[in-house]
């Protein structure tokens, strides 16, 4: 018994040994040197550029507003006499496509921004009116605001800013705009990816929106994380379908269309895919680790042993749990044309969001041998994708953007990220092994509501620092 007993103690004393090792060998959390921006900007400058972006939020870019894309383009010009005398601009539909060339013989770079936005669902709940451009306490408010004509508008006011001051960029610099990003980007970016592909271009770094700057709280650290993403999620929404015994309903059967129906989402919901801690949340977690406090970095150094822990920590939250599994929700539901009367079939709309390992071909196979058999799965026509490759994080092209989000006002440490949505970058991940989802700009936690929601706005303060971001990128070798 004492010597089992002291073989436990051995063992315990063991563990303690390899954690604190593990969590002292994490390294001292690191910070680069920003170097100076090649652009400034006086207040006057600043304020113009502020009027520029309200101008561009009064467009409504929204899908099949052919005249609003047409005015809007038309505007870009008048706004940028510069970029539109020096850079190569082709149309593919309302998306374009700029170049501007660069006297060094170095891999071209590309920046994306798609010039569409979402429909306004509900006005009432605006305090701003929404495509007017209102610049109010110091935000700059409206659909697009930050989705993501802050974006399109902050690269065309970098390449006017350089081109003002007489500077080229390190290399290539190509500048491709969307206008279909918000319906899957087929026609946009699809059609701008392809073309490029047949020309033989390859990119040293890809450059779109998708993770921020936001607070660290939830990552147990006190300065805000620069959110790198590296890969993003799939999107493929399946159809079920259910039978039971139509007639009348005063004499119902045991088995109904509505009921299989249901029986089978609530199935499906207690079930979930399972959760993994593996590609761009892994490495997240590991990255901020050097900064969070002892107690923390014991947990993080050693998700060899607190795997489970951490996964249920992540799965208790929606959007954390996003970030581990591949997600259901069912969006779409409809059966029957009359209260007495039962319907023969039944069907919802589940929308799935695949994580990196999944693919279509492994959930439909789970969804064939989970349903019940009198529920059958189709894929819904419409918008699919898998979830997209994972950029390295090791790379020179990573390191040196991660430098550059470092240089932000915020201070923010630059961490890898899975964008839990989709962007247009899914398009060109045949041009670059270097796909990078990053919008340059500080938000708080509930801001994120905004995207796609009421009351979008961009602080007024961020918005120099974005130009000035995106102008070092453009005069950076990647
Ligand atoms: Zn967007």
């Amino acid at each position: 018994m004492k010597a089992v007993l002291s073989g436990i103690g051995a063992a315990l004393l063991l563990l303690v040994v390899v954690l604190v090792a593990r969590t002292a060998m994490v390294p001292a959390p690191e910070s680069f040197p920003s170097s100076p921006s090649p652009v400034v900007f006086s207040k006057e400058q600043a304020a113009a550029m502020t009027q520029r972006l309200s101008r561009a939020i009064q467009f409504p870019t929204l899908a099949g507003q052919a005249d609003a894309f047409a005015s809007f383009h038309a505007f870009l010009e008048q706004a940028f006499p510069l970029a539109h005398a020096s850079l190569s601009r082709q149309a593919f539909g309302h998306s374009l496509l700029y170049h501007w060339e660069s006297s060094n013989d170095c891999a071209p770079i590309l920046l994306l921004a798609h010039q569409d936005v979402v429909p306004v669902s509900s006005p009432e709940d605006w305090l701003q009116a929404p495509f007017a451009g209102a610049i109010e306490s110091g935000y700059l408010w409206g659909r697009g605001a930050m989705d993501d004509k802050g974006s399109l508008m902050a690269i065309l006011e970098s390449v006017e800013a350089l081109l003002a001051q007489g500077q080229s960029p390190a290399c290539d610099v190509w500048l491709a705009f969307g206008h279909d990003e918000e319906v899957g980007g087929v026609q946009g970016a699809g059609k701008m990816a392809a073309w490029m592909l047949s020309e033989g271009l390859q990119f040293a770094m890809v450059l779109d929106e998708g993770g921020m700057v936001l607070p660290g709280a939830t990552l147990g650290i006190d300065k805000p994380v620069a959110l790198i993403g590296i890969a993003e999620k799939g999107y493929l929404s399946v159809i079920l379908t259910a039978q039971g015994g139509a007639g009348h309903s005063s004499r119902p059967p045991e088995q109904t269309a509505i009921g299989e129906l249901s029986r089978a989402i609530m199935m499906l919901q207690a079930s979930p895919r399972p959760a993994f801690l593996n590609g761009a949340t892994r490495q997240m977690l590991e990255q901020v680790a050097p900064w969070q406090p002892w107690g923390k970095r014991v947990v993080f150094a050693n998700l060899w042993l607190f795997e489970p822990l951490v996964l249920q920590q992540l799965a208790s939250k929606p959007d954390t749990n996003a970030l581990i599994r591949t997600t259901m929700a069912p969006t779409m539901l409809s059966a029957g044309v009359k209260d007495n009367v039962l319907p023969a079939t039944a069907e919802a709309v589940i929308n799935f969001r695949l994580a990196p390992g999944e693919n279509r071909e492994t959930l439909m196979t789970w969804l064939e041998e989970a349903l019940p058999a009198t529920v059958n799965a189709r894929i819904a026509e419409g918008f699919f994708a898998e979830p997209s490759a994972i950029s390295p994080v090791d790379s020179s092209a990573y390191q040196q953007l991660s430098v550059l989000a470092e240089g932000l006002p915020a201070a923010p440490v630059a961490v890898p990220f899975l964008l839990i949505a989709g962007s247009d970058a899914r398009h060109y991940e045949a041009l670059s092994g270097n796909v990078f989802r990053f919008l340059p700009a500080s938000f708080e936690r509930e801001d994120v509501a905004r995207f796609h929601g009421a009351n979008e706005r961009l602080a007024l303060s961020q918005y120099p620092a974005m130009v000035a971001f995106y102008a070092s990128v453009m005069t950076s070798a990647f």
